[in-house]
């Protein structure tokens, strides 16, 4: 069986032929559009967060009138990334569709949501700016468990759409914290402390990172590993994720 992702066209009419493209989110069948992408209906599903919102964190107020301001954790907080963005909030089909590609093992929701990511278009955030991608890695044994890094599958993608080099062992989780979920954000900082660790400094030194992860919780994770990054010379760190938590 060749490989899926790069068969031939013959190989790619059969398969459509007895399995019709369908939304990967919804499977719903696409007809004539390709299907590495969600369906018209999913992506109309999906929040995105617009303006007015916080020009570090990228939060979304939601409808309120006004301008960008700070949020009040970007204001009273140190802030190691210099900004993050997400494409909307962890609610509805996002946060189901993210579910499943974390814990269901559907590494085939790897390709439509990276594509969904390396589509997200801000001018206060071009992909141009960035000269070296790297997913929030997970622990080894956390990796032996689900069997592959949802990280690294849409830093990937990210990567080969934008063309910009991909690095996923210089960063490394060295120590697996306790379970974040029940935890506030200080708590989850303190958690979070010297989990991570710079293994090659050399390779992310005076570069400009992209950091990639699913979803943006309180921010700790990032945190976490953009202040490593920083220490090892890195010149910014800012972090793209598919969702936030509000
Ligand atoms: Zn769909
Ligand atoms: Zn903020």
């Amino acid at each position: 069986m060749p490989d899926p992702l790069h068969m031939g066209p013959f190989w790619r009419a059969l398969i459509d032929f007895f399995f019709p493209p369908k939304c990967l989110l919804c499977g719903k069948s696409l007809g004539e559009l390709p299907d590495d992408r969600p369906c018209p209906l999913c992506l109309s599903a999906i929040k995105f967060f617009s303006h007015p919102r916080c020009p570090c964190c990228g939060l979304g107020f939601g409808d309120a009138p006004g301008e960008d301001h700070l949020c009040s954790g970007c204001l009273t907080d140190e802030r190691y990334f210099a900004q993050a963005r997400a494409i909307g909030p962890y609610e509805g089909l996002m946060a189901e569709v993210i579910s499943r590609f974390k814990y269901q093992g559907a590494s085939r929701l790897a390709k439509p949501l990276g594509t969904l990511l390396a589509a997200y278009q801000d001018p206060e955030f071009p992909f141009s700016r960035f000269n070296l991608i790297l997913p929030v890695p997970l622990h080894p044994r956390r990796l032996r468990q689900r069997g592959f890094n949802q990280a690294l599958l849409l830093a990937r993608r990210i990567s080969r759409v934008h063309s910009i080099p991909l690095d996923f062992t210089a960063l490394q989780r060295t120590r697996l914290a306790q379970p974040q979920t029940q935890l506030s954000g200080a708590e989850r900082l303190k958690n979070i402390r010297g989990a991570f660790e710079v293994l090659r400094p050399a390779a992310v030194a005076d570069k400009k990172i992209l950091l990639i992860d699913d979803v943006f919780t309180t921010g700790a994770t990032v945190q976490e590993c953009a202040k490593v990054l920083l220490k090892s010379g890195a010149k910014r760190v800012d972090v793209l994720t598919l969702a936030r938590t509000l």
